[in-house]
């Protein structure tokens, strides 16, 4: 019954098709990689792409072990893991000059590691071959274990991401498997391993939370010493995902970055089209300086 929350003017952009980035869109294509900003058909491709010089690769196949009902991803039993697949994400890194690259996988449930070394390497051959760009890596909860954990962060990234995507109360209904203990452990975890490596994490608001909600994630994060927190508007990717339940103001968001930055994060994005990624660049000078 929530069919009839219209969407907002200031949702209401156009999708950029210009020209400078359909050449890379082959490239992808040419070297069978996946990106989230084209998969999701992020509204923020041009200006990341093109302006900002910075992308998101969603690696180890296109196919997710979950089936969390906010994503867009396919569900399904995934592909042999393919090895090449490192040397082709740092190759493309390199053609399309990235200054901030972000390395996101699917849920690989179905490995021991859940996916930990090839994700290792990619960021390890992303780094020799582009030795100037920043790296964000944006992994699953590797079911907790903190072994594959330990492996990954052994590659050193720039920046570790891991998003709770929804406050307490909606995660189960929200994320497949996951929950919201075992991400905010692992966000902890990893300031344990690397107290150099800024923290960050993200949510969809839209989703049913209430404010209360919002401001208790915050302090949750920031409990499990997250660093970085991003906030955007949940976007209903095809009917048969959740409904969006209100969307909210531009200033709205405005609040909700003065409050995440008065309570002590270091850097907040939250606008309607906030995702995870948007504006990483800024984040990782910002805070590693700190
Ligand atoms: Fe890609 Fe993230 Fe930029 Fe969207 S905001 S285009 S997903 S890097
Ligand atoms: Fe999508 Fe990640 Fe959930 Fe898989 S684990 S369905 S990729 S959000």
């Amino acid at each position: 019954h929530y069919e009839h929350v219209r969407k907002p003017e200031w949702l209401k952009i156009k999708l950029n098709t210009n020209k400078s980035y359909t050449g890379l869109k082959k490239l992808m294509r040419d070297n069978r990689l996946n990106t989230v900003c084209e998969e999701a058909r992020c509204p923020n491709i041009h200006e990341c792409w093109s302006e900002r010089k910075t992308a998101t690769f969603m690696i180890l196949g296109d196919t997710c072990t979950r089936g969390c009902r906010f994503c867009a991803v396919k569900t399904g039993l995934p592909n042999e893991l393919d090895w090449g697949e490192p040397e082709r994400v740092a190759d493309s890194v390199q053609v399309m000059g990235l200054k901030h690259v972000v390395v996101t996988a699917v849920a690989r449930d179905d490995l021991n590691d859940g996916g930990a070394a090839v994700f290792a390497e990619t960021v390890r051959a992303i780094r020799r071959k582009n030795p100037g760009c920043t790296i964000e890596i944006l992994p699953s909860d590797m079911k907790g274990d903190y072994e594959s954990l330990h492996a990954l962060m052994d590659s050193k990234p720039d920046i570790f991401n891991h998003n709770i995507e929804t406050v307490r109360r909606l995660t189960k209904s929200v994320r497949a498997r996951a929950t919201y203990d075992r991400s905010l452990q692992l966000l902890k975890r990893v300031k344990e391993i690397s107290p150099e490596i800024p923290t960050k994490s993200s949510i969809m608001v839209g989703l049913g939370e209430e404010k209360e909600e919002i401001l208790q994630a915050m302090d949750d994060l920031l409990a499990h010493d997250v660093n970085i927190m991003t906030i955007g508007q949940y976007l209903q990717p095809t009917k048969q995902h959740l409904n969006v339940e209100r969307y909210y103001h531009p200033d709205e968001f405005e609040e909700l970055k003065e409050i995440a930055l008065k309570k002590g994060f270091t850097h907040c994005e939250a606008g309607p089209l906030v995702r995870s990624s948007y504006h990483a660049d800024e984040q990782v000078s910002g805070a590693s300086a700190q």
